[in-house]
């Protein structure tokens, strides 16, 4: 696993040197609007521990945080009006690495909606 870089720019939020448009905070987790949204719902979750990826956040969180990260995309997706009891539905996709063309190195879940997002794996 790479080492985390303690200047990604959700680190930086994290430590509130950068404002963000907050949707959910928790005890280890934190949920935000995405700065160049591509859908009318877009909204990314991250642990607010130091994890560079979904793998490395799967291995090495405790289940605390696991937990904690689940259960917030959840009420996340109750509360952005998404979730399926609403008749809408949504995307949540996380990107790792280069193949997976990640921006930033820290573990986030994008969650999408508000639209169609159409087919990605076909
Ligand atoms: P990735 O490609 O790493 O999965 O996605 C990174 C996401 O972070 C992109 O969708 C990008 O728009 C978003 N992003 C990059 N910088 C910022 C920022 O400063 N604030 C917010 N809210 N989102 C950002």
């Amino acid at each position: 696993m790479p080492t985390y870089d303690e200047s990604n720019i959700f680190a930086r939020i994290l430590r509130g040197e950068i404002p963000n448009q907050t949707v959910l905070e928790t005890e280890h987790t934190l949920a935000f609007r995405d700065i160049r949204p591509q859908a009318p719902v877009h909204v990314l979750v991250i642990p607010k521990g130091a994890y560079v990826s979904y793998d490395d956040f799967a291995a090495n969180a405790s289940d605390a945080e696991i937990l904690d990260f689940n259960r917030a995309v959840a009420r996340l997706t109750r509360e952005l009006g998404v979730d399926l009891d609403s008749g809408q539905g949504f995307r949540a996709i996380t990107n790792a690495g280069a193949h997976g063309v990640q921006e930033v190195p820290h573990f986030h879940l994008h969650i999408l909606g508000g639209r169609n997002i159409g087919r990605m794996i076909q």
